[in-house]
Protein backbone atom coordinates (compact mmCIF):
# COMPACT_ATOMS: atom_id res chain seq x y z
CA UNK A 1 0.00 0.00 0.00
CA UNK A 2 1.22 3.88 -0.42
CA UNK A 3 3.37 5.47 1.77
CA UNK A 4 2.13 8.87 3.00
CA UNK A 5 3.94 12.16 4.28
CA UNK A 6 2.20 14.73 6.06
CA UNK A 7 3.21 17.64 8.86
CA UNK A 8 1.02 15.60 11.18
CA UNK A 9 0.14 12.56 11.71
CA UNK A 10 -3.12 12.53 14.27
CA UNK A 11 -4.02 9.08 15.60
CA UNK A 12 -7.53 9.03 17.10
CA UNK A 13 -10.62 10.68 15.19
CA UNK A 14 -12.64 11.72 17.83
CA UNK A 15 -13.17 14.74 19.71
CA UNK A 16 -9.53 15.90 20.07
CA UNK A 17 -7.96 14.49 16.73
CA UNK A 18 -10.71 15.65 14.48
CA UNK A 19 -10.75 19.15 15.90
CA UNK A 20 -6.85 19.39 15.96
CA UNK A 21 -6.83 18.52 12.43
CA UNK A 22 -9.02 21.57 11.57
CA UNK A 23 -7.09 23.65 13.30
CA UNK A 24 -4.26 22.64 11.99
CA UNK A 25 -5.77 22.23 8.02
CA UNK A 26 -7.06 26.10 8.08
CA UNK A 27 -3.65 26.97 9.46
CA UNK A 28 -1.99 25.37 5.85
CA UNK A 29 -0.41 22.21 7.34
CA UNK A 30 -1.00 18.78 5.50
CA UNK A 31 -2.87 16.24 7.99
CA UNK A 32 -3.73 12.40 8.18
CA UNK A 33 -5.58 11.20 10.71
CA UNK A 34 -5.98 7.69 11.21
CA UNK A 35 -8.85 6.18 12.88
CA UNK A 36 -9.32 2.66 14.07
CA UNK A 37 -13.30 2.41 13.32
CA UNK A 38 -15.34 2.64 9.78
CA UNK A 39 -18.19 4.43 11.46
CA UNK A 40 -18.94 6.70 14.08
CA UNK A 41 -21.77 4.88 15.57
CA UNK A 42 -20.80 4.89 19.48
CA UNK A 43 -23.74 5.12 21.27
CA UNK A 44 -22.27 5.21 24.57
CA UNK A 45 -19.97 7.71 24.32
CA UNK A 46 -20.01 11.68 25.77
CA UNK A 47 -22.99 13.54 24.65
CA UNK A 48 -23.32 16.25 26.38
CA UNK A 49 -21.46 19.42 25.69
CA UNK A 50 -20.37 22.38 28.03
CA UNK A 51 -20.28 26.11 27.00
CA UNK A 52 -17.03 26.19 26.81
CA UNK A 53 -16.66 23.98 24.22
CA UNK A 54 -19.83 25.08 22.29
CA UNK A 55 -17.74 28.36 22.38
CA UNK A 56 -14.88 26.97 20.14
CA UNK A 57 -16.92 24.86 18.35
CA UNK A 58 -19.12 28.12 17.25
CA UNK A 59 -16.15 30.01 16.63
CA UNK A 60 -14.41 27.37 14.47
CA UNK A 61 -18.04 27.40 12.34
CA UNK A 62 -19.16 23.84 13.10
CA UNK A 63 -22.03 24.83 15.64
CA UNK A 64 -24.76 25.82 13.37
CA UNK A 65 -24.50 22.33 11.41
CA UNK A 66 -23.74 20.07 14.38
CA UNK A 67 -27.24 21.65 16.08
CA UNK A 68 -29.06 21.17 12.53
CA UNK A 69 -27.90 17.14 12.78
CA UNK A 70 -29.69 17.04 16.07
CA UNK A 71 -29.31 17.92 19.35
CA UNK A 72 -31.55 18.59 22.51
CA UNK A 73 -30.67 21.77 24.90
CA UNK A 74 -30.76 21.07 28.35
CA UNK A 75 -30.74 24.49 30.74
CA UNK A 76 -30.62 22.89 34.19
CA UNK A 77 -28.26 20.41 36.59
CA UNK A 78 -30.86 19.16 39.08
CA UNK A 79 -29.86 16.91 42.24
CA UNK A 80 -32.35 16.05 43.99
CA UNK A 81 -33.51 12.64 46.29
CA UNK A 82 -37.35 11.71 46.41
CA UNK A 83 -38.45 14.67 48.66
CA UNK A 84 -36.88 17.35 47.35
CA UNK A 85 -34.45 18.92 44.98
CA UNK A 86 -31.42 20.04 46.42
CA UNK A 87 -29.13 21.93 44.29
CA UNK A 88 -30.45 23.46 41.10
CA UNK A 89 -28.27 24.97 38.43
CA UNK A 90 -29.49 26.90 35.99
CA UNK A 91 -27.06 27.35 32.91
CA UNK A 92 -29.13 30.60 31.86
CA UNK A 93 -27.24 32.89 34.36
CA UNK A 94 -24.03 32.22 32.20
CA UNK A 95 -23.57 34.65 29.12
CA UNK A 96 -25.29 34.00 26.01
CA UNK A 97 -25.86 32.54 23.35
CA UNK A 98 -23.70 29.40 25.34
CA UNK A 99 -26.21 29.55 28.56
CA UNK A 100 -27.02 25.56 28.19
CA UNK A 101 -25.45 22.62 27.69
CA UNK A 102 -25.84 20.67 24.53
CA UNK A 103 -26.93 16.83 24.24
CA UNK A 104 -25.93 15.67 20.76
CA UNK A 105 -24.78 12.20 19.62
CA UNK A 106 -21.03 12.53 19.08
CA UNK A 107 -21.58 10.96 15.70
CA UNK A 108 -23.11 14.35 14.90
CA UNK A 109 -19.71 16.05 16.51
CA UNK A 110 -17.50 13.72 14.93
CA UNK A 111 -19.25 13.74 10.95
CA UNK A 112 -19.53 17.46 11.48
CA UNK A 113 -15.74 18.39 11.80
CA UNK A 114 -14.83 15.09 9.63
CA UNK A 115 -16.97 17.24 6.79
CA UNK A 116 -15.59 20.83 7.52
CA UNK A 117 -11.95 18.37 7.33
CA UNK A 118 -12.84 16.93 3.90
CA UNK A 119 -12.23 20.18 1.44
CA UNK A 120 -8.73 20.31 2.02
CA UNK A 121 -5.92 18.86 -0.23
CA UNK A 122 -3.64 18.42 2.65
CA UNK A 123 -6.34 16.09 4.09
CA UNK A 124 -5.52 12.26 4.15
CA UNK A 125 -8.16 10.32 6.29
CA UNK A 126 -7.47 6.58 7.07
CA UNK A 127 -10.75 4.98 8.18
CA UNK A 128 -10.75 1.14 9.35
CA UNK A 129 -7.00 1.73 9.89
CA UNK A 130 -5.03 0.91 13.24
CA UNK A 131 -1.84 2.56 14.66
CA UNK A 132 0.93 -0.56 14.82
CA UNK A 133 3.97 0.98 15.62
CA UNK A 134 6.13 4.54 15.63
CA UNK A 135 8.59 5.30 13.21
CA UNK A 136 11.46 6.60 14.96
CA UNK A 137 15.21 8.63 14.12
CA UNK A 138 17.55 8.99 16.94
CA UNK A 139 14.86 8.66 19.83
CA UNK A 140 12.60 11.67 17.64
CA UNK A 141 9.37 10.10 16.40
CA UNK A 142 8.92 10.87 12.73
CA UNK A 143 5.70 8.95 11.93
CA UNK A 144 3.71 6.08 12.76
CA UNK A 145 3.06 2.37 10.69
CA UNK A 146 -0.06 1.49 10.34
CA UNK A 147 -2.47 -1.71 9.70
CA UNK A 148 -5.54 -1.79 7.98
CA UNK A 149 -7.54 -5.37 6.45
CA UNK A 150 -5.40 -5.07 3.36
CA UNK A 151 -2.01 -4.47 4.78
CA UNK A 152 0.70 -2.25 6.20
CA UNK A 153 1.38 1.05 5.24
CA UNK A 154 3.18 4.06 6.77
CA UNK A 155 2.85 7.86 7.62
CA UNK A 156 5.77 9.67 7.79
CA UNK A 157 5.51 12.93 9.59
CA UNK A 158 7.15 15.74 11.71
CA UNK A 159 4.95 15.18 14.46
CA UNK A 160 2.38 12.56 15.81
CA UNK A 161 -0.35 13.40 17.92
CA UNK A 162 -1.54 10.63 19.90
CA UNK A 163 -5.45 11.06 20.14
CA UNK A 164 -6.70 8.09 20.88
CA UNK A 165 -8.93 7.89 23.85
CA UNK A 166 -8.09 6.43 27.15
CA UNK A 167 -6.79 3.48 26.25
CA UNK A 168 -4.12 4.37 23.89
CA UNK A 169 -1.77 3.03 22.17
CA UNK A 170 0.43 5.34 20.54
CA UNK A 171 0.94 6.63 24.50
CA UNK A 172 2.06 2.67 24.54
CA UNK A 173 4.25 2.50 21.77
CA UNK A 174 5.62 5.82 22.74
CA UNK A 175 6.87 4.03 26.53
CA UNK A 176 4.96 6.83 28.51
CA UNK A 177 3.59 5.70 31.55
CA UNK A 178 0.05 6.07 32.46
CA UNK A 179 -1.01 6.50 35.89
CA UNK A 180 -4.41 5.46 36.97
CA UNK A 181 -6.05 6.73 40.12
CA UNK A 182 -9.37 4.91 40.89
CA UNK A 183 -10.65 8.02 43.67
CA UNK A 184 -14.18 7.16 42.69
CA UNK A 185 -16.32 5.01 44.40
CA UNK A 186 -18.55 3.68 41.64
CA UNK A 187 -18.71 2.65 38.23
CA UNK A 188 -21.83 3.10 35.75
CA UNK A 189 -24.02 1.05 34.23
CA UNK A 190 -25.83 3.30 30.87
CA UNK A 191 -28.96 2.60 29.05
CA UNK A 192 -31.30 4.22 27.09
CA UNK A 193 -35.45 4.12 26.95
CA UNK A 194 -37.58 6.03 24.84
CA UNK A 195 -39.01 9.49 26.42
CA UNK A 196 -42.19 9.06 27.92
CA UNK A 197 -43.35 12.45 28.00
CA UNK A 198 -40.53 14.50 25.03
CA UNK A 199 -37.42 16.55 26.34
CA UNK A 200 -36.79 17.84 29.92
CA UNK A 201 -34.28 19.89 29.19
CA UNK A 202 -32.55 18.97 32.48
CA UNK A 203 -29.44 16.63 33.63
CA UNK A 204 -31.20 15.07 36.51
CA UNK A 205 -28.60 13.17 39.35
CA UNK A 206 -31.36 11.60 41.68
CA UNK A 207 -30.52 9.73 44.84
CA UNK A 208 -33.07 7.86 46.79
CA UNK A 209 -33.11 4.73 48.96
CA UNK A 210 -31.79 2.79 45.97
CA UNK A 211 -28.44 3.30 44.42
CA UNK A 212 -28.16 6.92 42.81
CA UNK A 213 -28.60 7.63 38.87
CA UNK A 214 -28.53 9.86 36.43
CA UNK A 215 -31.01 11.14 33.59
CA UNK A 216 -31.00 13.26 30.86
CA UNK A 217 -32.69 14.09 27.22
CA UNK A 218 -30.64 12.05 24.37
CA UNK A 219 -31.13 12.70 20.93
CA UNK A 220 -33.90 12.55 19.11
CA UNK A 221 -36.44 11.09 21.52
CA UNK A 222 -34.45 8.59 24.51
CA UNK A 223 -33.63 9.31 27.86
CA UNK A 224 -30.15 7.97 28.48
CA UNK A 225 -29.84 6.78 32.00
CA UNK A 226 -26.42 5.87 34.13
CA UNK A 227 -27.06 3.79 37.20
CA UNK A 228 -24.18 3.62 39.35
CA UNK A 229 -22.91 0.67 41.12
CA UNK A 230 -19.62 0.03 43.43
CA UNK A 231 -16.61 0.46 42.10
CA UNK A 232 -15.88 -2.59 40.53
CA UNK A 233 -19.42 -3.91 41.68
CA UNK A 234 -20.49 -5.20 38.34
CA UNK A 235 -19.69 -8.97 38.86
CA UNK A 236 -21.47 -9.50 41.77
CA UNK A 237 -23.97 -7.46 40.54
CA UNK A 238 -24.65 -9.70 37.15
CA UNK A 239 -24.35 -12.86 38.97
CA UNK A 240 -27.69 -11.19 41.03
CA UNK A 241 -29.29 -11.58 37.11
CA UNK A 242 -30.95 -8.76 34.96
CA UNK A 243 -34.37 -8.90 37.37
CA UNK A 244 -32.11 -7.38 40.03
CA UNK A 245 -30.54 -4.74 38.09
CA UNK A 246 -33.98 -3.92 36.61
CA UNK A 247 -36.00 -3.58 39.96
CA UNK A 248 -33.02 -1.70 41.44
CA UNK A 249 -32.55 0.84 38.44
CA UNK A 250 -36.46 1.31 38.70
CA UNK A 251 -36.40 2.02 41.97
CA UNK A 252 -34.09 4.97 41.76
CA UNK A 253 -36.10 6.26 38.92
CA UNK A 254 -39.38 5.85 39.40
CA UNK A 255 -41.35 7.93 36.66
CA UNK A 256 -39.12 5.62 34.23
CA UNK A 257 -40.03 2.19 36.15
CA UNK A 258 -42.17 1.39 33.15
CA UNK A 259 -40.36 1.71 30.51
CA UNK A 260 -37.17 0.26 32.09
CA UNK A 261 -39.33 -3.01 32.87
CA UNK A 262 -40.41 -2.98 29.36
CA UNK A 263 -36.88 -2.41 27.08
CA UNK A 264 -34.58 -3.84 29.66
CA UNK A 265 -34.50 -7.32 28.50
CA UNK A 266 -30.67 -8.47 29.12
CA UNK A 267 -27.76 -7.35 30.97
CA UNK A 268 -26.60 -7.25 27.21
CA UNK A 269 -28.77 -3.77 26.93
CA UNK A 270 -26.34 -2.24 29.40
CA UNK A 271 -22.90 -0.87 28.99
CA UNK A 272 -20.53 -0.70 31.83
CA UNK A 273 -18.20 2.08 32.34
CA UNK A 274 -15.59 1.33 34.57
CA UNK A 275 -14.62 4.96 36.02
CA UNK A 276 -11.84 6.27 36.67
CA UNK A 277 -9.18 9.22 36.23
CA UNK A 278 -5.49 8.78 34.67
CA UNK A 279 -2.78 11.26 33.52
CA UNK A 280 0.02 9.88 31.44
CA UNK A 281 3.23 10.85 33.04
CA UNK A 282 4.55 13.64 30.16
CA UNK A 283 2.19 14.60 27.25
CA UNK A 284 5.60 15.04 25.14
CA UNK A 285 8.14 13.27 23.66
CA UNK A 286 10.67 14.46 20.48
CA UNK A 287 8.24 14.83 17.71
CA UNK A 288 4.83 13.68 19.51
CA UNK A 289 2.23 15.00 21.78
CA UNK A 290 -0.68 13.49 23.63
CA UNK A 291 -3.97 15.11 23.85
CA UNK A 292 -7.24 14.16 25.04
CA UNK A 293 -8.03 11.28 26.82
CA UNK A 294 -4.40 9.91 26.01
CA UNK A 295 -2.87 12.44 28.05
CA UNK A 296 -5.68 12.74 30.76
CA UNK A 297 -9.08 10.75 31.58
CA UNK A 298 -11.55 11.63 33.45
CA UNK A 299 -14.84 10.87 35.42
CA UNK A 300 -17.55 11.08 32.89
CA UNK A 301 -19.79 12.08 35.88
CA UNK A 302 -19.04 16.22 35.37
CA UNK A 303 -19.57 15.92 31.35
CA UNK A 304 -16.11 17.48 31.34
CA UNK A 305 -13.91 14.92 28.17
CA UNK A 306 -15.11 16.31 25.20
CA UNK A 307 -14.71 20.06 26.30
CA UNK A 308 -11.59 19.11 27.72
CA UNK A 309 -10.72 17.22 24.61
CA UNK A 310 -11.77 20.43 22.01
CA UNK A 311 -9.31 23.08 24.24
CA UNK A 312 -6.08 20.92 24.19
CA UNK A 313 -6.82 21.00 20.63
CA UNK A 314 -7.12 25.22 20.33
CA UNK A 315 -4.04 24.52 23.18
CA UNK A 316 -2.03 22.73 21.28
CA UNK A 317 -2.93 24.46 17.65
CA UNK A 318 -0.51 27.30 17.76
CA UNK A 319 2.44 25.75 19.30
CA UNK A 320 2.15 23.30 16.23
CA UNK A 321 1.89 25.87 13.91
CA UNK A 322 5.28 27.53 15.31
CA UNK A 323 6.93 24.35 15.75
CA UNK A 324 5.92 23.43 12.19
CA UNK A 325 6.79 26.80 11.18
CA UNK A 326 10.60 27.16 13.05
CA UNK A 327 11.41 23.53 11.75
CA UNK A 328 11.62 22.17 16.12
CA UNK A 329 9.19 19.90 16.95
CA UNK A 330 11.66 18.49 20.08
CA UNK A 331 10.25 18.11 23.10
CA UNK A 332 11.30 21.76 24.44
CA UNK A 333 9.31 23.32 21.77
CA UNK A 334 6.03 20.98 22.40
CA UNK A 335 6.24 21.47 26.32
CA UNK A 336 4.85 25.17 26.05
CA UNK A 337 1.55 23.03 25.74
CA UNK A 338 1.64 20.82 28.25
CA UNK A 339 2.99 23.78 30.79
CA UNK A 340 -0.32 25.75 29.56
CA UNK A 341 -2.55 22.58 30.05
CA UNK A 342 -1.25 20.99 32.51
CA UNK A 343 -2.73 23.24 35.77
CA UNK A 344 -6.69 23.21 34.04
CA UNK A 345 -6.05 19.56 34.33
CA UNK A 346 -4.96 19.26 37.63
CA UNK A 347 -7.84 21.56 38.80
CA UNK A 348 -10.69 19.66 36.99
CA UNK A 349 -9.53 15.96 38.36
CA UNK A 350 -9.60 17.74 42.03
CA UNK A 351 -12.97 19.26 41.23
CA UNK A 352 -14.46 15.84 39.85
CA UNK A 353 -13.36 13.97 43.18
CA UNK A 354 -15.44 16.34 45.41
CA UNK A 355 -18.29 16.62 42.67
CA UNK A 356 -18.48 12.95 42.94
CA UNK A 357 -18.15 12.46 46.87
CA UNK A 358 -20.79 15.27 47.13
CA UNK A 359 -23.15 14.25 45.06
CA UNK A 360 -22.42 10.15 45.41
CA UNK A 361 -21.50 9.56 48.58
CA UNK A 362 -22.63 7.55 51.04
CA UNK A 363 -23.11 7.64 54.74
CA UNK A 364 -24.66 9.74 57.27
CA UNK A 365 -22.15 12.56 57.51
CA UNK A 366 -22.03 12.52 53.75
CA UNK A 367 -25.62 13.08 53.96
CA UNK A 368 -26.48 15.25 56.37
CA UNK A 369 -23.68 17.70 54.47
CA UNK A 370 -25.36 17.03 51.22
CA UNK A 371 -28.19 19.88 51.53
CA UNK A 372 -26.00 22.31 52.85
CA UNK A 373 -23.00 22.33 50.25
CA UNK A 374 -26.17 21.82 47.35
CA UNK A 375 -27.31 25.07 49.18
CA UNK A 376 -23.99 27.11 48.73
CA UNK A 377 -23.18 26.12 45.14
CA UNK A 378 -26.90 26.83 44.39
CA UNK A 379 -27.07 30.09 46.01
CA UNK A 380 -23.89 31.72 46.71
CA UNK A 381 -21.04 33.75 44.36
CA UNK A 382 -18.32 30.44 45.10
CA UNK A 383 -21.23 28.26 43.90
CA UNK A 384 -21.66 30.56 40.52
CA UNK A 385 -17.68 30.22 40.45
CA UNK A 386 -17.51 26.71 40.61
CA UNK A 387 -20.36 26.22 38.13
CA UNK A 388 -18.70 29.11 35.66
CA UNK A 389 -15.33 26.91 35.69
CA UNK A 390 -17.67 23.18 35.01
CA UNK A 391 -19.41 24.85 32.30
CA UNK A 392 -16.69 26.68 30.92
CA UNK A 393 -13.32 25.37 31.64
CA UNK A 394 -10.29 28.18 31.17
CA UNK A 395 -12.34 30.58 29.93
CA UNK A 396 -8.83 31.95 28.35
CA UNK A 397 -8.63 29.07 25.70
CA UNK A 398 -9.30 30.98 22.13
CA UNK A 399 -9.38 29.44 18.89
CA UNK A 400 -6.30 31.30 17.06
CA UNK A 401 -8.00 32.24 14.01
CA UNK A 402 -5.10 34.69 13.19
CA UNK A 403 -3.14 31.84 12.38
CA UNK A 404 -5.62 30.71 10.19
CA UNK A 405 -4.55 31.24 6.18
CA UNK A 406 -7.03 32.36 3.66
CA UNK A 407 -4.97 29.90 0.91
CA UNK A 408 -5.44 26.89 2.39
CA UNK A 409 -8.44 25.54 0.58
CA UNK A 410 -8.35 23.25 -2.46
CA UNK A 411 -9.46 25.71 -4.99
CA UNK A 412 -6.41 27.98 -4.36
CA UNK A 413 -4.00 27.03 -2.04
CA UNK A 414 -0.55 28.11 -3.10
CA UNK A 415 1.49 28.67 -0.33
CA UNK A 416 3.84 26.14 1.41
CA UNK A 417 2.11 24.44 4.97
CA UNK A 418 3.03 26.17 7.82
CA UNK A 419 6.70 27.00 6.11
C1 LIG B 1 -19.99 6.18 28.65
C2 LIG B 1 -19.29 7.51 28.58
C3 LIG B 1 -20.01 8.67 28.83
C4 LIG B 1 -19.35 9.89 28.77
N1 LIG B 1 -20.07 11.04 28.97
C5 LIG B 1 -19.48 12.24 28.70
C6 LIG B 1 -20.25 13.43 28.61
O1 LIG B 1 -21.47 13.42 28.77
N2 LIG B 1 -19.61 14.59 28.32
C7 LIG B 1 -18.25 14.63 28.12
O2 LIG B 1 -17.71 15.71 27.87
N3 LIG B 1 -17.50 13.50 28.16
C8 LIG B 1 -18.08 12.32 28.41
N4 LIG B 1 -17.35 11.17 28.37
C9 LIG B 1 -15.92 11.26 28.04
C10 LIG B 1 -15.72 11.60 26.56
O3 LIG B 1 -16.41 10.69 25.72
C11 LIG B 1 -14.23 11.55 26.25
O4 LIG B 1 -13.54 12.29 27.23
C12 LIG B 1 -13.95 12.15 24.88
O5 LIG B 1 -14.60 11.41 23.88
C13 LIG B 1 -12.45 12.15 24.67
O6 LIG B 1 -12.17 12.49 23.34
P1 LIG B 1 -10.83 11.94 22.67
O7 LIG B 1 -10.88 12.43 21.26
O8 LIG B 1 -9.67 12.29 23.50
O9 LIG B 1 -10.92 10.35 22.73
P2 LIG B 1 -12.01 9.36 22.14
O10 LIG B 1 -13.34 9.99 22.03
O11 LIG B 1 -11.88 8.10 22.94
O12 LIG B 1 -11.50 9.10 20.66
C14 LIG B 1 -10.37 8.29 20.39
C15 LIG B 1 -10.44 7.79 18.96
O13 LIG B 1 -9.27 7.04 18.70
C16 LIG B 1 -9.63 5.84 18.00
N5 LIG B 1 -8.58 4.85 18.27
C17 LIG B 1 -8.36 4.17 19.42
N6 LIG B 1 -7.30 3.36 19.30
C18 LIG B 1 -6.81 3.54 18.05
C19 LIG B 1 -5.71 2.98 17.33
N7 LIG B 1 -4.89 2.06 17.87
N8 LIG B 1 -5.49 3.39 16.04
C20 LIG B 1 -6.32 4.31 15.47
N9 LIG B 1 -7.39 4.86 16.12
C21 LIG B 1 -7.62 4.50 17.39
C22 LIG B 1 -10.99 5.47 18.56
O14 LIG B 1 -11.73 4.66 17.67
C23 LIG B 1 -11.62 6.86 18.74
O15 LIG B 1 -12.32 7.28 17.59
C24 LIG B 1 -17.97 9.94 28.46
C25 LIG B 1 -17.25 8.76 28.21
C26 LIG B 1 -17.91 7.55 28.26
C27 LIG B 1 -17.12 6.30 27.96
Amino acid sequence: MEDTTSDVCVVGGGPAGLTLALLLLRSGATVTVVERARSFEREYRGEILQPGGLALLDRLGVLPGLRERGAHELRHFRLGDSRRVLMDIDYKKLPAPHDHLLSVPQRHLLEELLDACRPYDGFTYLDGTRVSGLVEDGGAVRGAFLRDSRGERTVRARVVVGADGRYSKTRMLAGIENDRHDVFDLDVLWFKIPAPAGPTGVVRIHRSAATPALAYDSWPDRIQIGWTLPHKGYQEIAARGIEYVRAEAARALPEYADAIHEHIRALTDLTLLDVFAARARTWVRDGLVLIGDSAHTHSPLGAQGINLAIQDAAVLHPVLVRALRDGDTGAGSLAAYEQARSPDIDAVMKLQVMQSKGMFGGGRIAGALRPRVARLISRTPIGDRITRRIALGNPSIRIRDDLFRPTSRPADRSTAPCA
